[in-house]
Parts: structure tokens; C-alpha cells; sequence
């Protein structure tokens, strides 16, 4: 089979980074490119001096080839079987699989060596999310292979790429479900249910990757006080809810955020008159309440900086967001505070904190220093893959 694929050539020493096992090529790592080589093939990548280097989807711009294997595998159903059926057993192994909890990240891209693919598990069904043209065109081997996972119970595939695939590769994907249909679209997450909207919520739907930091927010929220900023499927303010906070306020400048988040505390605590949702931009909302109204505070902003162009003016932003908690948490209070950023490093996260914090002139330490959950891996050859920063801070 591996016969039949092109190849594509390196420049000489632009191997190094795929022997230290790195699972892109970059374009201008690329000494020649095959003849009608098109986006999304799976190709062959050979050294300037002849070594095979691996196998890879080839695509057009700066990320050039997303490795699939570093030997001459097929890459046919038979591999696309064996790495979701690891991707379940360390899943399995994580104990996220539990008749408490159904909603999980399967596929993490490079995490689980299947560059450019995300899957994300909500009880029978799984939304898949191609980020390359490559896993488009794998998406029916991929959903197939979901459904016949042995004890998983997949029934229903999402297919949800409109916005993630490169626009230049004119793929027009259509969302839509490429295996079963709707069934229900209620997921549980430790016990609690959300209405997830895969069909036209953000992401998959949900922010899956906050559920453990959701967890540690319970253990704080026992009489507090709680302001829940970009509340979107409001995750983070049920599980304030469920550890006995006094009152609960959600805000997001989403409306239909706002009806997500009421739906969820109405589904987990009916008719309870401790939450209220505003639909009003965070900022605004920050700079009108009273100081020291809110004792525990979320502050999940969406990522102010999507490529590096973006870096200085998000900086400013989360300077700007946590300068406005730190004026506003009461003493002794507790701030979540998140980049979901790519771009931005932890030590630049943790510098815009810390600027803002010095601002307010207030005594601030760092309890817990939250990242993304471990049904999100990261690759120790792709640091890339780590995006979710967070702290959690107590503030005097
Ligand atoms: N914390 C959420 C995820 C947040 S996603 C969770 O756990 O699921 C970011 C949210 O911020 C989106 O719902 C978006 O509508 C909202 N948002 C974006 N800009 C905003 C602004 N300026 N003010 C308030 N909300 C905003």
C-alpha cells in the first residue's frame, strides 16, 4: 500500500525535529513536493538523504504534513481502530467511563496521535471535529470505527468541522450527523446533566476540558458567594450550586448562553431561587457591581489571543479582566482565573495575573495552578498541546 503513496522529500537536516519524534513538517521544511499532490493525501516523508521519516496527511500552509506514524503503517481502518481503542482504554483507565459520568474527550489531536482530529463522547453519541483535510476525508472510517468500539455504545456521530477545517482547502463541510441522529442531548458530567447544544454550541458543545477545575470550584463554594464570568453552558456555576453556595450569578454576553445555563440549573436544581443569569458583557458588568459582593469569582474569558499576532493586545485583556476581580472580590475571597489562549504561555499568563494583581495593591496568593484535564494529553514531543492555564488565587 505504502508503494502507492507519494513522497515527499525534506530539506537536508530538516528531519531532526520528526526524529525527535515532533508530529508536523513545516512547509519550508520541504525540499519538493510530489507532482498533483492534493490536501488532505496521506503521504510518505523521506529525508534529504533517502531514510523513511514516516507517514502523514499532507495539507496546504504553514503546517504542511500532520504525522500519523513514524514507520510505513497503512493507514486504513485496521489504524484508525487500534488508536481509538487506545484512546478508550486510557479513558477507561482515567475512570472517566461511569454510569455518573458520560461526557468525556475521546480524540485529543496529537494528545492521541491522531493529528488534526477531536472527539468528544456525550453519552451515545460522539461529535467529531476535523481540523485538517486529511481527517475530513477519514471522518467515515473514523465514525465507523466509533460506533463498533467494543462496550462504548456509540450510536449516534456528529459531524462538526464548518468552522474548523481551513476555509483555502474548500472542503464546504455541512454539520450534520454522519451516523444515527438525535437522540437525546443530555450528558452527564460527575453526577450533573447538561443539555449539550452540539448542533450549534461552541466547540462540541461543551467545555468538556473545564470538568476537573469544575470539580475543585465545588470544594470552595460551601456558603460563598459565587460570580461566574462567561458562564456559557454555565458548568461552572451548577457545580457551585451542588457545594451549597449561598447565591450564584452567571453572566455571559451570549443570550443563548444565558438560556443554556438557566436550562442546566433548572435540569440539576428546579425551581432553585439561589441563581441568576445576566446577559451582559463582563466587563461592564465588572465595572457597575459594588466591591466585595462576590467572594468566589470565575473569570473563563473565550481565547483573547487565537495566532501570536494577537499576543500584546491580549495581554492587556486579561491585565484589564483580573485588575477589575481583584478591585471587586471581597477580602478573603477566591478567584478561579483561565487563558485558554494557545498563544499565550503560562509564564505570560501568569505575568498579566500578576501585573494586575500588583495593581490593586492587594495581598494575593496562589493556591492552585490549574491546567487541562488528563482526557486532554499532551504529547511530550508537541508542548503545543497545552493551551488551559489557570489559577486559583486567594485574595486578601
Ligand atoms: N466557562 C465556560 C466556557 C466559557 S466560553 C464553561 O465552563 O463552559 C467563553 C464564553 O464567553 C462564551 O460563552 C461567550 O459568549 C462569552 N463571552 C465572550 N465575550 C464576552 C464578553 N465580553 N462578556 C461576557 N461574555 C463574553
Amino acid at each position: 500500500m505504502s508503494s502507492k503513496l507519494k513522497t515527499i522529500i525534506l530539506k537536508r537536516g530538516k528531519e531532526e525535529s520528526l526524529l525527535r519524534f515532533h508530529p508536523w513538517v513545516f512547509s519550508g521544511a520541504i525540499a519538493r513536493l510530489p507532482e498533483n499532490i492534493e490536501e488532505g493525501e496521506t503521504v510518505r516523508i523521506e529525508s534529504y538523504d533517502g531514510k523513511t521519516l514516516g507517514i502523514g496527511h499532507y495539507e496546504i500552509g504553514s503546517i504542511a504534513v500532520r504525522m500519523l506514524d513514524n514507520s510505513e503503517t497503512a493507514i486504513d481502518t485496521a489504524f484508525y481502530t487500534e488508536r481509538l481503542n487506545q484512546a478508550w482504554a486510557l479513558r477507561q483507565r482515567l475512570g472517566l467511563i461511569r454510569p455518573d459520568n458520560s461526557t468525556f474527550r475521546l480524540i485529543h489531536g496529537e494528545g492521541d496521535f491522531l493529528p488534526g482530529c477531536v472527539v468528544d463522547v456525550y453519552g451515545d453519541t460522539a461529535v467529531l471535529q476535523a481540523h485538517s483535510p486529511g481527517m475530513h476525508f477519514a471522518r467515515m472510517t473514523i465514525a465507523e470505527a466509533l460506533t463498533l468500539l467494543p462496550d462504548a455504545g456509540i450510536k449516534n456521530v456528529y459531524y462538526k468541522s464548518e468552522t474548523t477545517l481551513p476555509f483555502k482547502a474548500r472542503l464546504d463541510p455541512v454539520n450534520d450527523y454522519i451516523i444515527g441522529g438525535y437522540k437525546t442531548n443530555i450528558a452527564i458530567e460527575n453526577g450533573l446533566k447538561f443539555n449539550i447544544d452540539w448542533l450549534k454550541g461552541q466547540k462540541t458543545g461543551f467545555f468538556v476540558d473545564q470538568r476537573d477545575n469544575r470539580s475543585l470550584l465545588q470544594q470552595f463554594s460551601k456558603d460563598a458567594k459565587v460570580l461566574n464570568m462567561f458562564c456559557y453552558t454555565g458548568g461552572f456555576s451548577v457545580y457551585a450550586m451542588r457545594g451549597g453556595a449561598q447565591l450564584v450569578h452567571s453572566v455571559d454576553s451570549s443570550a443563548k448562553a444565558i438560556t443554556l445555563t438557566d436550562a442546566n440549573i433548572e435540569l440539576n436544581f428546579p425551581a432553585d431561587t439561589r441563581h441568576k443569569s445576566f446577559a451582559e458583557d463582563a466587563f461592564k458588568f465588572l465595572g457597575r457591581i459594588d466591591k466585595g459582593m462576590y467572594d468566589l469569582i470565575i473569570l473563563d474569558p473565550p481565547a483573547f489571543a487565537k495566532h501570536r499576532s494577537a499576543v500584546k493586545n491580549a495581554m492587556i485583556g486579561y491585565r484589564r479582566l483580573n485588575a477589575a476581580a481583584f478591585e471587586k472580590i471581597a477580602p478573603g475571597g477566591i478567584l478561579f482565573t483561565f487563558s485558554c489562549s494557545q498563544a499565550i504561555s503560562k509564564e505570560q499568563f501568569r505575568l498579566a495575573v500578576f501585573t494586575a494583581a500588583a495593581l490593586s495593591g492587594r495581598k494575593v496568593r496562589i493556591l492552585h495552578q490549574l491546567t487541562q484535564p488528563a482526557d486532554h494529553p499532551v504529547n511530550i514531543y508537541h508542548p503545543e498541546g497545552e493551551y488551559l492555564k489557570g489559577l486559583v488565587l486567594y485574595v486578601e
